[in-house]
């Protein structure tokens, strides 16, 4: 017999185990004493600890799994939770497996845990699989399981079921309505997390970092600022800005809704302590509207108050950088880095790249790509492509290519390029010979497309789309904004497009890309006073840059637009980033 003393004392002794040292004593004394075969809890306790604890060791509780002749639900549970939370999450759905066939029956804690490997697995036909099971086992009243199972669906993309999941729940508390929230700000379905939030309010139920986090992220996917205000005044009122990562949410939310005056003075004026993330999310901020000087002078400043700038932050003042043009600056902090031993990754070679790409400075960047000491990937090879496009360079955009051809690159972005550096010289064969390559595999294209937020609904535009209900409308009125900015000097940059056609249809190309369209909806249908905001998912094009530019002037409008890299705020004719981009 075991006595009661026996297992409390056992067990004490393992709750005060700091290290997998301490745990392997008390594993040798219970295998001493036969209390592994007969203690079940003391010994689920131990394979717990050994799982998931920070010092734990999941090969090593594997191990102690494996002596175990008949494990029971306690010892599966365990090992199964650490491997949930590991790298490997696949490997908890195999045990979990292996437990059904031994004829052990699992319980809601078994199900939580194997529904958090769904989630890190992205597993989402054994999701459904969960589903079923917990629903046949009679644990759909676990308010807790539900919460878990909307989460794995949201994180799987499976919204529609998550929101079922959501809606059947008998009771809701914080912790579920957080869930959906967030899952789906996170999803790209920006406007329901939104709205949602909203219903959550009215239920009377209180908001905490959570919920608001999501709310936040949803208003800068968006670039809703009116929205993001509202949000960030009620925030201040619940004081739950007391939160460093609400505040971080914050100052991110109003940098990428285009006022990063705002975002700085939520930076200022922020009443709890910052962190390494904080600097960097404002260092971002410049970044993306391009002040260069002002990042720069946050690095200095973050090094005096005893905050260390890590990889993220030398990657944001680097960005910075390339975006204000501070070509020499960019170049020393880049050198810097090396100097301080802080590693350098691909993205700020990338960056670096880019940089003096841009500057025309092409053989410079190609000597950083062979200096590398790690391999380059491919949007490097793209980025120097891109910069010889710029400046005509047909010696270096045919290595390039050719790099890109050898990694296996399908982007159809790649072939445009390099046929663009053909047109320019006016050299059709080899224009039709990157054709033929292109019409020979099958290229991905990535798509570009707007938004635009009218009358507090966000509209999407395609190139070229027609499936707006108003399309009539907004092409009519895009035709008028051609015709009236060519009376102010504006020459359609067909330099750019693809293919040796004539002038006009390479006009008509160009004319409809997503940005001019939703512009084109803005004007026609938002009030005078507001300015214009776009979000574009690639790099605005030249011709669309220069079209803007006229518009702002002869429409007297602001536009602002977020396009993959940063803010262009066009006023007057002329842009923030002053043509640098
Ligand atoms: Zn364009
Ligand atoms: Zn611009």
């Amino acid at each position: 017999m075991i006595g009661k003393h026996t297992t409390i004392f056992i067990e004490t002794a393992l709750q005060k185990c700091n290290s997998l040292s301490h745990i392997k004593q008390i594993q040798s004394h219970l295998i001493s004493t036969s209390l592994f075969q007969f203690s079940l809890s003391s010994r689920s306790k131990l394979l717990e600890l050994t799982s998931i604890s920070s010092y734990g060791d999941l090969s090593y509780a594997t191990l102690i799994f494996n002596y175990i002749n008949h494990p029971l639900i306690y010892d599966y549970n365990a090992l199964i939770r650490g491997h949930a939370q590991s790298s490997n999450p696949q490997i908890a759905l195999y045990l979990f497996l292996s437990m059904l066939r031994a004829s052990q029956k699992p319980d809601a804690l078994t199900c939580s845990f194997v529904l958090k490997a769904c989630a890190r697995a992205l597993a989402k036909f054994e999701c459904y699989l969960m589903h079923s099971l917990v629903f046949r086992s009679g644990f759909m009243v676990d308010m807790l399981l539900q919460t878990t199972l909307m989460d794995v669906y949201c994180k799987v993309g499976e919204f529609r079921d998550a929101k079922k999941v959501f809606d059947e729940m008998p009771k809701r508390d914080i912790v579920s309505w957080n869930a959906l929230i967030c899952g789906l700000a996170q999803g790209s379905f920006p406007n329901e997390a939104l709205k949602l939030f909203y219903k959550m309010l009215g239920t009377g139920l209180n908001a905490d970092e959570i919920t608001v986090l999501g709310a936040l992220s949803a208003c800068s996917q968006m670039g809703a600022l009116k929205e993001g205000d509202k949000i960030w005044c009620f925030i201040k009122e619940e004081k739950l800005d007391m939160k460093v990562v609400v505040c971080n949410a914050g100052i991110d939310m109003y940098s990428k809704c285009g006022f990063v005056d705002r975002a700085y003075e939520v930076f200022r004026t922020m009443r709890c302590k910052k962190n390494v993330i904080t600097w960097n999310t404002m260092v971002m901020g410049f970044a993306m509207h391009g002040h260069g000087i002002e990042a720069i002078a946050l690095l200095k400043e973050m090094e005096c108050v005893g905050v260390f700038p890590d990889t993220l932050t030398y990657l944001g003042v680097l960005c910075a950088c390339n975006h204000a043009g501070l070509v020499d600056e960019g170049f020393r902090l880049f050198n810097l880095m090396e100097e301080k031993g802080i590693v350098r990754n691909v993205k700020h070679y990338g960056t670096v790249v880019d940089l003096l790409g841009r500057a025309g400075r092409l053989n410079e960047a190609y000597g950083i790509i062979n200096s590398m000491p790690i391999v380059p990937d491919v949007v490097l090879w793209q980025t120097l492509l891109g910069a010889c496009k710029t400046y005509g360079n047909v010696e270096l955009a045919e290595i390039a290519s050719r790099k890109l051809v050898e990694m296996g690159s399908d982007s159809c972005g790649d072939f445009v390029l390099l046929s663009n550096v053909y047109a320019t010289y006016k050299r059709w064969n080899d224009v039709g010979r990157v054709r033929e390559a292109m019409n020979s595999r099958v290229l991905k294209k990535v798509p570009g497309f707007s938004y635009t937020e009218v009358g507090g609904i966000l509209h999407k535009f395609i190139n070229g789309d027609r499936s707006h209900p108003s399309w009539r409308e907004i092409y009519a009125k895009l035709d008028e904004i051609m015709y009236k900015i060519k009376e102010h000097g504006y020459v359609p940059g067909t330099r750019f497009v693809l293919h040796d056609i004539g002038e006009e249809d390479k006009e008509y190309v160009l004319s409809y890309h997503s940005e001019k369209l939703a512009v084109a909806f803005a004007l026609l249908k938002s009030s005078q006073e507001t300015p214009i905001q776009v979000i574009k998912n690639l790099r605005i094009c030249v011709d669309c840059h220069a079209v803007l530019k006229l518009v702002s002037k002869v429409y007297n409008r602001e536009i602002i637009v977020r396009d993959r890299a940063r803010f262009h705020r066009f006023k007057e004719g002329t842009c923030s980033c002053k043509d640098y981009w």
